[in-house]
Formats: structure tokens, C-alpha cells, sequence
């Protein structure tokens, strides 16, 4: 392909739209990679309650939806594809994705973290038959039914008292004593008559491989050290997200758990020295925050930086 895009932004979650919202009304006609979660996180949770401006609360595939019309209204372009390999050591910078080759002035990458699974191949061999990580996507399967949910953060809070709509009990299981959850949620989900919290327990194994549906969890007390089963019909995952950077290894600066390293808050940077040209934003750089409102106001930021810089170079 030889036609050079000004601005190229990968991923499609709330740092990536509002990327797009702004260049695209600043007329670089940007091209939005939707990448392999379309909508990022907000698309599959549900009420989202402190997104400034509705005071009553907003789905999350809603706000979503409406980001991305407001980009399309302003000429933003989409495609559902996602990243194979950059080459950030040439100008233009060299995108292959999945249906084909891109040159791009400016990189916004806005690729965003994804959910993270305990690794048990008894977990592994289960995803779909039981074991999930999206509490909105697959909840309805679980209707009258006991299951559990692993984290001791919002997240798993959060799944927890949605999946309440569905199961007859949900046993929320964590490694720990103490809970990272803010107070307010863990407060809600103690306050759940459906809701048992257990504390100080790993899932050693996922029960059921060989019937290929969950049949319950074993779990290990790390406290007395004893193992027990725990019946139920399904497992979610609430235990964070793993930054979607990997490809970027070797170009730009990651940190030691593959967050992307930022200066300036969006500059990307290559053995400490900033790359120009290629802007990070949202959770794929952000460990602390990794709010929607926060995803939102990065990637505004990863705009107005990229207009500069094109603005810079006579775009
Ligand atoms: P998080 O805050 O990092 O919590 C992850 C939880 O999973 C921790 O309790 C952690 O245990 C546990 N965990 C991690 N790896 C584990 C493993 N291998 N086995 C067992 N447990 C494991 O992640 P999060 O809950 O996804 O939240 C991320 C951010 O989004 C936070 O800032 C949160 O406030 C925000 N958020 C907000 C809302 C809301 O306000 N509605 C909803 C969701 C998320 P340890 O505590 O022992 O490390």
C-alpha cells in the first residue's frame, strides 16, 4: 500500500476514540485498528457510573458506541483488524495487520490491557465450558446456578454483584487477607445476601476436564494449607489485565511487566530517548489510574501531541 496515513490509532477502547474524535476533527482522517476486543474494557462491562457527564450512570457499550459515532461523524476510519508487526526504525512508520500493510506519519497506541487468567491448564482447557473472564458477556449462562469469582479488586466486585442477577450464589475467592477493591464496592458486595467473601484461598485446579464443563474448584487454604471443593458451575476471572504491548518489544521502552514507558505523559521513548512521531495512551501505559475518564483524557492529549508534531514536519 503506498498511501501514507497521517494518523494511525491502534485500538478502540475510550483512549483510542477520543484519539479519533480529535484527530479526525482536526482533519487528519485517522485510521482506527479496532484490534481483538472492539470497544476495549468499557464494551463488556456494564453500568458505568462515574464517566463525568451522566448523572445517572451510562452502559459501557453505549458510551462506547456513542464515542465511536461521534469520531465517525468527524471522518475517523475504521478497521476490524488487529496489529501483526510494526517497524518503528523507519519513516513512515511500517504497520502490517491482518488483512494487509499500512505507512503511517503518526502511531497512537492505544491497545489497551487484557484480561488476565491464572494459568491452570485445567483453567485453560475449560474457557468457554465454565471458566470466563467477562461477567457481562457470559452471566446468562449461569441462571440459577452457584458459581465463584477470583479477585479481591474492583473487577472482581464489580462481577460479583452483576453476576448476582443470574446465580443463586456467588462465592467471591481471594488470595489475600486484606482486599484491593475500594471500599465502596467491597462494602456492596459484603452488603450481597447472594455474596460469600472467602479470603486466603488459591484455585489449585478447575474441576470437571474431563466431563469438558465446570464442576467445581479446588481450592487450597494458604493459611492452614488444607484443600477442599467448592461445587459450582462456573469460574470468572476479576484478577486485572496484562498491557496488550508485546509487539512493541525492542521499539519502544517497556517496563518490567509490559506496561509502555512514558515521558510527558504520551511520548514513547527508545532506550530514554523519545520517539518521535509515536504516542501511547490509556491502560496500555497507565498502571495507576486506568480509569475510562483518565483513558479518555490520555488519548485527547496523544491527539493534540500528534497534531503538533505533524504540524511541525508542514502537515
Ligand atoms: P486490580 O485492582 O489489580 O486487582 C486485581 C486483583 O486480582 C487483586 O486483588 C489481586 O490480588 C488479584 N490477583 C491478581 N493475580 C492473581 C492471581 N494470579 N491469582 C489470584 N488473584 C490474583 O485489578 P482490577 O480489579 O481489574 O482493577 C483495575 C483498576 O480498574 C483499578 O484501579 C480499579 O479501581 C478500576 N476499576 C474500577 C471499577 C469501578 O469503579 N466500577 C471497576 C473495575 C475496575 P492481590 O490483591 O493479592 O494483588
Amino acid at each position: 500500500m503506498n498511501d501514507v496515513r497521517d494518523t494511525v490509532i491502534l485500538g478502540s477502547g475510550c483512549a483510542g476514540l477520543t484519539a479519533a474524535i480529535y484527530t479526525a476533527r482536526a482533519g487528519l482522517k485517522p485510521l482506527v485498528l479496532e484490534g481483538h476486543e472492539p470497544g476495549g474494557q468499557l464494551s463488556i462491562t456494564t453500568l458505568v457510573e462515574n464517566f463525568p457527564g451522566f448523572p445517572e450512570g451510562i452502559q459501557g457499550p453505549e458510551l462506547i458506541a456513542n464515542m465511536k459515532k461521534q469520531a465517525e461523524r468527524f471522518g475517523a476510519e475504521f478497521q476490524l483488524t488487529h496489529l501483526n508487526k510494526v517497524d518503528l526504525a523507519v519513516y513512515p512508520f511500517h504497520l502490517w495487520t491482518g488483512t494487509g500493510e499500512i505507512r503511517a506519519h503518526t502511531l497512537i497506541i492505544a491497545s489497551g490491557a487484557s484480561a488476565r487468567w491464572l494459568g491452570l491448564p485445567s483453567e485453560q482447557a475449560l474457557i468457554g465450558h465454565g471458566v470466563s473472564s467477562c461477567a457481562t458477556c457470559d452471566g446468562f449462562f449461569f441462571r440459577g446456578k452457584e458459581i465463584a469469582v477470583v479477585g479481591g479488586g474492583d473487577s472482581a466486585m464489580e462481577e460479583a454483584l452483576f453476576l448476582t442477577r443470574f446465580a443463586t450464589k456467588v462465592t467471591l475467592l481471594h488470595r489475600r487477607e486484606q482486599f484491593r477493591a475500594s471500599k465502596i464496592m467491597l462494602e456492596r458486595a459484603i452488603a450481597h445476601p447472594s455474596i460469600e467473601l472467602r479470603t486466603n484461598v488459591l484455585v489449585e485446579e478447575v474441576l470437571g476436564v474431563d466431563e469438558k464443563e465446570v464442576k467445581g474448584l479446588r481450592l487450597r487454604d494458604v493459611v492452614s494449607g488444607s484443600t477442599t471443593d467448592l461445587p459450582v458451575s462456573g469460574m470468572f476471572l476479576g484478577i486485572g489485565h496484562e498491557p496488550n504491548a508485546k509487539m512493541f518489544a525492542g521499539q519502544i521502552d517497556l517496563d518490567g511487566e509490559g506496561y509502555i514507558r512514558t515521558a510527558g505523559c504520551v511520548l514513547t521513548t527508545r532506550k530514554g530517548v523519545v520517539v518521535p512521531g509515536v504516542f501511547a495512551c490509556g491502560d496500555v501505559q497507565d498502571r495507576r489510574y486506568r480509569q475510562a475518564i483518565t483513558a479518555s483524557g490520555s488519548g485527547c492529549m496523544a491527539a493534540l501531541e500528534a497534531e503538533k508534531f505533524l504540524e511541525a514536519r508542514g502537515h
